[in-house]
């Protein structure tokens, strides 16, 4: 499992702010990539691939409530 950690400035966060944050990207021995978004503030966003090709969504407001979680299923 290989983890990459970046930082990103000024995107705009689940709550509607422009925030800085870091961005973690993980990927298994399969290819399961995961990336998530953790913003200044505290909100979080997260997005994983399966190998069957759907995708999760999530999306977490800094104050703890859960605005996106969804699964978009492959083609
Ligand atoms: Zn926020």
């Amino acid at each position: 499992m290989t983890a990459t950690i970046s930082r990103f400035t000024t995107q705009r966060a689940p709550c509607g702010e422009m925030q800085d944050g870091e961005r973690y990207l993980t990927e298994d021995q399969q290819g399961l990539i995961t990336e998530e978004l953790r913003y200044s503030c505290g909100c979080r966003s997260a997005k994983e691939e399966f190998h069957d090709g759907s995708v999760h969504r999530r999306q977490v407001h800094h104050k703890g409530r859960v605005l996106v979680d969804e699964e978009l299923r492959g083609e």
